[in-house]
C-alpha cells in the first residue's frame, strides 16, 4: 500500500485519507445545513478544523476547490461508473482502486474515486420467489373460455 509522508512522521494510508474526505464532506455539509448559532453547526466545525490538520495541503487544496463549487469532493464508484458525473472509469484506472494504492481521480469531474463495497452489515434483499404457472388442463380452458362468453352474453 502506498503511503504519503506528512510532516516527516505522521504517515497517512489512502484509505484513511478517503475516510477523513467522505467524513470532511459530511460535516460541510451538515454546516451548510445548520445555522451557525445551533450546536450542530459548532460540534460539525470543531470536527472540521480538527480534521483538516490531519489531510495533506494538496489533497485538501483540491477538495477545497471542489467544494467551492457546490460539489463533493469524493465520488463512489458502481459498477465501474462514477457516481457523480456518471462517467465510466478507466480501466487503467480500475486496478488502483481494487488494490487502493493510489488516490485517484475521475478524469470527468475531478472527484476522488472510492469503490463502493456492500455493507456487510445489510443483508443481501431475499430474492423474489417466480409464481409458478399453473398448467391448465384443456377442459378448464374451455369452460373458462364459455364463462367468459357468457358474461359477454349478459352484458349485451
Ligand atoms: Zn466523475
Amino acid at each position: 500500500m502506498k503511503i504519503i509522508r506528512k510532516n516527516e512522521e505522521a504517515i497517512i494510508d489512502i484509505k484513511t485519507i478517503m475516510r477523513s474526505l467522505l467524513r470532511l464532506n459530511l460535516l460541510e455539509e451538515t454546516m451548510a445545513a445548520h445555522s451557525f448559532r445551533t450546536n450542530a453547526y459548532k460540534s460539525a466545525a470543531g470536527e472540521v478544523t480538527s480534521m483538516r490538520g490531519d489531510i495533506p495541503a494538496p489533497i485538501l487544496a483540491h477538495h477545497d476547490r471542489k467544494r467551492a463549487r457546490g460539489r463533493s469532493s469524493v465520488a463512489a464508484v458502481r459498477h465501474w461508473v462514477c457516481t457523480s458525473c456518471f462517467i465510466s472509469v478507466p480501466q487503467g484506472r480500475r486496478s488502483h482502486l481494487t488494490q487502493c494504492d493510489d488516490l485517484s481521480v475521475c478524469d470527468n469531474c475531478g472527484s476522488y474515486l472510492f469503490l463502493e463495497t456492500p455493507d456487510p452489515t445489510q443483508a443481501a434483499p431475499a430474492p423474489v420467489p417466480v409464481p409458478k404457472i399453473k398448467s391448465v388442463s384443456p377442459r378448464a380452458r374451455v369452460a373458462a373460455k364459455k364463462s367468459v362468453q357468457r358474461l359477454a352474453v349478459a352484458r349485451d
